[in-house]
This record gives C-alpha cells, structure tokens and sequence, in this order.
C-alpha cells in the first residue's frame, strides 16, 4: 500500500496525467528538442558539443550532480554554448528506492551543484529512468524546476543497439514537438559513442526534413503560448 502511494502513483500520475510535465512540445510546430541524459562525461560530452557547435543547433542536458562536480569545465561549457542544464538526480538512484529525506537531499545536492558552478539556478528536472516518488515531485516544485520527460527513445543505452538502429528509431519516431532522448554517459560500454556516430544523419536528416531544434524552454514557451 505504502509503495503504491509513494512510487507507483506519482509515476502514474507524472507519466499520464499531469498537465505540467512536459512529454512533448506543441504538436503545431516543425520543432523538435534534444536531451542528453546522465552526463557530463569527459570522453563523450565534448564531443557531442562539438557536433552541436558544428551544426549550430542547441540542446538540453539533465546532468549528474556527481559528474557535475567532477568535471566543472564541461558544465561550464555547456552552459557557455547556450545549451540548457537541467537535474538527473546526484547518482542516478532510482526514485523507488530512495526514501522521502533522501530523495529531497538528493535533488537538492545536484541543484546546488549545477548553480554553485554556473552561477545560475538550473529551471529543469528529469528523474532517472523518468520514475517518481512523491516526494520527488514536491521537491522539484519547491526548487521551481520544470518537468520534462521525453517521446522518443532509442535504446542508444543497450549493447546491441547500432548507430544506425539509432538513426532509424529517432527518424521513424520523429513529429512535431518530439523531446528525443539520448545518453552521453553510462550505459553499457562505451555506448554513447553509438549516440554520437548517430547524431549528424539525425540532425541532417531532420533539418532536411524541415525540423527546427529547439532548447526545452523555447518548447515550453510554445506549449503555453
Ligand atoms: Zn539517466
């Protein structure tokens, strides 16, 4: 009863019902958003950037606070380059098993860390695995944090996934005000550099097809215009 009440309604509730967590952009406008979660790392991050940077298109990215405070220069760049920043959780503990104090330490530590490094309180919150507790929904109202979850996965995490069955998936799944999903750290081994080999045939492919990337501000913007 108590693990119903703690876990499994929130996380209904946050996947299905709740009008303010965000699972897509507005379905009238040729935008898409990209996440990367789990980061920074620093093999894949200042990779992924420099592929942004290449193809001018901005992106958000729910960090770590562990690998946050691990590697400051790659928040910092990130920040610098006009992508979003947003929570993951400390270390990627699963809402399920951390109890209400925890999960409010939890959220607290990487929001304080983000801010302690770019000077500016992050606006974004995704749970791992997108799962909640109840307390993680309230922790992230009072820190003013935005939800967002995502529609378009691709697995880019598994070991037997390829970049092209990444490319395939993320084009496949695709439509106005997707929030796409992939992983610049964690995983199996060495499973984001699948990610990064995918990502200029998606950008490419897209921007060909007519899509705009958009940061998930700009998404949330559109949603309440
Ligand atoms: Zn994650």
């Amino acid at each position: 009863m108590l693990f119903t009440l703690y876990c499994l309604v929130p996380s209904y509730w946050a996947r299905n019902r709740s009008k303010k967590i965000i699972r897509t952009g507005s379905p009238l406008n040729k935008e898409v958003a990209l996440t990367f979660d789990d980061g920074p790392n620093p093999e894949y991050t200042p990779r992924l950037l420099d592929i942004l940077k290449e193809y001018q298109v901005p992106a958000s990215f729910f960090c770590l606070g562990r690998q946050a405070a691990l590697y400051p220069d790659i928040i910092k760049r990130i920040a610098r380059e006009g992508h979003i920043i947003g929570c993951h959780s400390y270390s990627h503990r699963h809402a399920w098993l951390m109890p209400p104090f925890y999960t409010m330490r939890d959220i607290k530590r990487t929001y304080e860390t983000i801010t302690r490094i770019t000077g500016n309180p992050p606006k974004w919150y995704r749970p791992p695995w997108g799962h909640f507790n109840a307390v993680s929904i309230y922790a992230a109202k009072r820190l003013n944090l935005n939800i967002a979850l995502w529609s378009v996965e691709a697995r880019d995490w598994a070991l037997d996934t390829t970049p092209e069955y990444i490319y395939n998936i993320v084009i496949d799944k695709c439509d106005k005000g997707s929030i796409i999903v992939l992983h610049d750290n964690r995983g199996t081994s060495g499973a984001p550099v699948k990610a990064l080999r995918a990502l200029p045939y998606i950008i490419s492919s897209l921007h060909e097809k007519g899509y705009k990337f958009v940061t998930l501000d700009r998404m949330k913007e559109a949603l309440n215009a």
